[in-house]
């Protein structure tokens, strides 16, 4: 008898906490920013370190910023073809191909394999002309599967430049598109070499929840990411880290130094902005590691901190949790079910 009530009370406090800890959930999260890291290097090919790329996900809305290598694959590997095909936006922070290559890889496979509504492309001055471009390039492509009989709704690619400090709204999320520094410029004068573009760093708000993407960028005190970045949730800044030695090689690699931004220039931006986060991710080289940055950085920084990888999950809510995300590896396209019937 006493066992048996024992038990009883034991059941009854299981689904109690099981109740509570659901509604605790749907609670907190029912606002959250989820950021998924597909690719967290930069042009150098790498295998730990795919190109930029990061999902944001808030309510009912996915969208891509940035487009590096193997985009597609990762975006496969954590979601599937159901992910792969319920994707319909693109942030594009400049038209570098370590942030554009994976557009028509996803465009045109997410439109294979089910997507029927346009993809849509939003990026600096010069992202409608890439588009047209693209669109140029694969119309043999598009005109021989619709022959062959696959639907030819959501094979449509649609673009538009952003201006800094225009605001557009894709569902509920508001997002901010701001100038960032990384036009080319002479090392010794800081003049620009005369190179037309725009570079951007987005601002993406949603309900009480924020995030921002430096794009990539060099670092000073005119930086827009002072002013855009202050006090958001979670802040995720590039980070280059000079390449030791005279060879050829290091040289070069250190050109860019001048358009993007060492760890101590990080902290700069990071100790103005405060973030209830910070996060390297467009890491230069892709070998550099977490210590190396933490280390580096932390004799100008000190608050809260972390280096992405690829795969890396953080929940921006209440809390902010980081994660590993499940990947749900190969599917069968056949047993996936995201065709309407
Ligand atoms: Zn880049």
């Amino acid at each position: 008898m006493l066992n048996k009530t024992l038990l009883i009370f034991l059941l009854l406090l299981q689904s109690d906490l099981a109740v509570s800890e659901t509604l605790a959930v749907s609670k907190n999260k029912s606002d959250a920013i989820v950021l998924t890291f597909l690719g967290t290097g930069a042009p150098r090919p790498s295998f730990e370190r795919y190109g930029p790329s990061i999902l944001v996900e808030a309510g009912e809305n996915k969208i891509l910023v940035d487009a590096g290598s193997g985009m597609r694959e990762r975006i496969f590997e954590v979601g599937g073809f159901p992910l792969l095909t319920s994707i319909d936006t693109f942030l594009i922070t400049h038209l570098h191909f370590d942030h554009t290559i994976s557009i028509p890889g996803l465009w045109l496979s997410g439109w294979l394999y089910g997507r029927r509504i346009p993809m849509n492309v939003y990026g600096p001055s010069g992202t409608e002309k890439m588009m047209e471009h693209m669109r140029k390039a694969y119309q043999w492509d598009i005109d021989y599967r619709g022959i062959v009989g696959v639907p030819l709704q959501g094979s449509k690619l649609t673009a538009q430049d952003l201006n800094a400090g225009e605001i557009i709204k894709v569902g509920s999320l508001k997002i901010t598109a701001f100038a960032v520094e990384h036009m080319p410029v002479n090392i010794q004068s800081g003049k620009s070499l005369g190179l037309r573009g725009d570079t951007l760093g987005f601002r993406i708000d949603y309900k009480n929840r924020s995030v921002v993407f430096s794009g990539d960028t060099r670092s000073t005190d005119k930086s827009k990411l002072i002013e855009f970045g202050k006090d958001v949730d979670v802040l995720i800044h590039e980070v280059q880290v000079p390449s030791p030695g005279n060879s050829k090689e290091a040289k070069l690699a250190n050109v860019s130094l001048s358009v993007h931004s060492t760890p101590e220039q990080t902290a700069y931006i990071l100790s103005r902005t405060k973030p209830r986060l910070a996060v390297y991710s467009h890491i230069i080289p892709p070998g550099t590691t977490e210590r190396q940055l933490i280390e580096a950085t932390r004799p100008f920084y000190e608050g809260p901190l972390t280096v992405a990888h690829d795969f890396m999950k953080i929940t921006i809510s209440d809390e902010i949790d980081i994660e590993t995300v499940e990947r749900i590896g190969k599917q069968s396209f056949e047993d996936s079910n995201v065709l309407d019937d």
